[in-house]
C-alpha cells in the first residue's frame, strides 16, 4: 500500500505550508492525482485519516480529484484515454503515443485558519 508514503508526503507539504502561513489549523486539503499513479482513492483517504491524528490537520478533510490517463498519438495526433496496461491509439492502432495526463500528484489547495 504505497498510499501511506504518498499521504505522508502530502501531509508534510500541507503542514509546512500551513506553518509558513502561521495557521493554527488545517480544515481541508484538495489533491489531484492521475489514474496511472496507481493510487487507490479509498486507501489514500484511509492513510490520511490515520496520519492526520496529532497534527493541526487532525480535523481536516481530504478532497480528491482523479484524472484519467490520456495520451496523444504521434502518428495521427488523435487524443484518447487509456488505462495503465495498454497505450494504443484507437484511431490507427499505433503504439507511438505520448502521455498528456495521468501521472500527476499535486496539492491543489489548502484551507487553513
Ligand atoms: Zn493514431
Amino acid at each position: 500500500m504505497h498510499e501511506m508514503g504518498i499521504c505522508d508526503g502530502i501531509l508534510k507539504s500541507a503542514l509546512e505550508a500551513a506553518e509558513a502561513e502561521g495557521a493554527t489549523r488545517i480544515n481541508h486539503i484538495d489533491v489531484t492525482f492521475g489514474e496511472l499513479t496507481q493510487i487507490v482513492e479509498d486507501a489514500l483517504q484511509f492513510a490520511f485519516e490515520v496520519q492526520r491524528a496529532d497534527t493541526i490537520a487532525a480535523e481536516a478533510t481530504l478532497g480528491i480529484t482523479i484524472l484519467e490517463g490520456r495520451s496523444r498519438c504521434m502518428d495521427c495526433s488523435a487524443e484518447f484515454k487509456h488505462d495503465r496496461y495498454e497505450v494504443k491509439c484507437p484511431e490507427c492502432g499505433s503504439y507511438l503515443c505520448s502521455l498528456i495526463q495521468g501521472r500527476e500528484l499535486r496539492i491543489d489547495s489548502i484551507d487553513v485558519d
